[in-house]
């Protein structure tokens, strides 16, 4: 055991940002990498990682995405194309002016996202409206400067995949926003336990060059929002100035109409945020890379003679159940190794012992909760599953509960700061639409509207800040 894996961890209510930086060390997910901003994902992180990859991999494919792959450089030239875009990722872009011992005749940027680099290509790949939809994805990392890293939250180099979709027309464009936000929204609440509100950005927090934006925002234990996921509208923004044409089924040259969206590493800070506690990582059973760990206990040959085998066999029966089950007969006393699968999150425990095997059962421990329950020996390739989804519902349950509790309907701005400036949490209120207004309110309470949920009673009221009409209600919340 390293360390760090050995020293306690800060209790939220202390030191929210210690609390989630201990539980990061304690989990062994990751650590700062030597150059500023950097991050090494731990092996333990990764295969959290690779669990989201997987299933959202089978999700995009099931829609009709296919993967590929493109470029990490891209000639400066491109980024400068559309000027929303530069303008939006200029401050936070890598640029190599240098390579091969020579300055290069054409900087190179580093991907900050791919628009431009895969519109080159677009351009040449589609012809007529039967090559009609494209739909790409690319698993990729990506670079965007950062001055103040966290790990998995601002890293200045950090994992994703963004899709990148052509279509006919701008109805078929805006359905796939639709679908992709779907996908993210039915991932993050089913696998990741985490509830989410969907909607769209405001136009001062869309994405720089896109036509509009819709995203999912989560609430964090701290009560600050997190952005899960973003699906862009980019219309034919791209495609005019990459010159991505085809020929309609009227034999007339036409603009491609374009989405991308994306989710990275980012929502493995928001899944450590919502569910963990002060004795470290909680993962959901079914993101875990370790559904369950098995604790032989014994404490001379002749026991170590009885309780290893059963445990052995249980492993084995829980495998059969489709399970990933370690067990963990270290030579070590059982308190250590507890304590290190909590720091896990490891959604169950199973001790077996000596009285255990007298009485045929073993003992199973639920992270979420730490209830304790007796399971004969011969019921646990039943019940252990059950427990599991148990835990799953039990997350998400708890989670929803906390979004739901801290969320605030204000409409007036005395009340609006009173609550920014104690407890947080969202507040739901409507706004004018004004993008000054909007800009005032960041000023006054560093809140910045999350979203404008999609789902709406169609009413209208004062403007929570400046008193005009609104017809919309909005999601505002300090944000990650
Ligand atoms: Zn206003």
């Amino acid at each position: 055991m390293s360390q760090s894996s050995e020293q306690s961890i800060t209790k939220r209510k202390d030191d929210f940002s210690k609390w989630y930086q201990d539980v990061i060390d304690g989990a062994q997910l990751a650590e700062h990498g030597s150059a500023k901003g950097t991050m090494v994902i731990r092996p333990y992180g990764y295969a959290i990682w690779e669990n989201m990859q997987k299933v959202l991999d089978a999700m995009f494919k099931e829609t009709g995405v296919q993967n590929a792959y493109f470029p990490l450089f891209i000639p400066e030239s491109f980024l400068k194309k559309e000027a929303d875009h530069v303008e939006g990722f200029a401050p936070e872009v890598a640029v190599v002016t240098h390579a091969g011992g020579k300055k290069l005749e054409e900087p190179l940027i580093v991907r900050p996202t791919s628009e431009t680099i895969i519109n080159d290509s677009y351009s040449r790949w589609i012809q007529s409206y039967r090559d009609l939809p494209l739909l790409i994805n690319q698993w990729a990392n990506i670079v965007r400067w950062e001055m103040r890293p966290r790990l998995f939250l601002r890293t200045t180099e950090f994992l994703w995949q963004e899709g990148h979709t052509v279509h006919a027309t701008k109805e078929d464009a805006e359905d796939r926003v639709q679908m992709m936000l779907d996908v993210y929204k039915k991932f993050v609440e089913e696998y990741l336990a985490m509830p989410v509100i969907a909607g769209r950005k405001s136009d001062t927090e869309k994405f720089a060059g896109a036509d509009f934006t819709t995203c999912i925002e989560a609430m964090m234990q701290d009560k600050k929002a997190l952005q899960a996921g973003t699906s862009h509208m980019l219309g034919q923004n791209f495609a005019k100035v990459f010159d991505v044409k085809f020929l309609n089924e009227d034999g007339e040259q036409e603009y491609g109409w374009q989405t991308s969206w994306g989710v990275s590493t980012r929502m493995i800070g928001g899944l450590i945020m919502t569910h963990s506690d002060d004795n470290g990582l909680v993962v959901p059973p079914k993101i875990a890379p370790t559904h369950a760990v098995i604790i032989p206990i014994f404490s001379d040959e002749k026991e170590k003679k009885q309780v290893m085998p059963v445990a052995e066999d249980l492993a084995e029966k829980l495998k059969l159940e489709d399970l990933k089950i370690i067990l963990d007969d270290r030579d070590m006393r059982p308190g250590p190794r507890f304590f290190e699968w909590e720091k896990k999150g490891v959604p169950i425990r199973i001790e077996i012992g000596p009285k255990d095997i007298k009485n045929n059962s073993v003992v199973a421990v639920r992270r979420d909760t730490g209830e304790k329950e007796n399971i004969k020996q011969d019921e646990c390739a039943k019940k252990i599953p059950n427990i599991l989804d148990d835990i799953q519902k039990n997350l998400f349950e708890k989670a929803s509960k906390f979004l739901k509790d801290n969320t605030h309907e204000v409409s007036y701005w005395d009340e609006f700061k009173k609550i920014m400036q104690n407890n947080g949490g969202f507040i739901s209120a409507y706004w004018c639409g004004n993008a000054k207004c909007e800009q005032e309110i960041k000023d006054e309470t560093k809140a910045t509207i999350r979203c404008i949920p999609f789902c709406q009673d169609n009413g209208s009221g004062k403007c929570v800040h400046c008193d005009k009409t609104g017809k919309q209600k909005v999601i505002f919340a300090k944000a990650y």
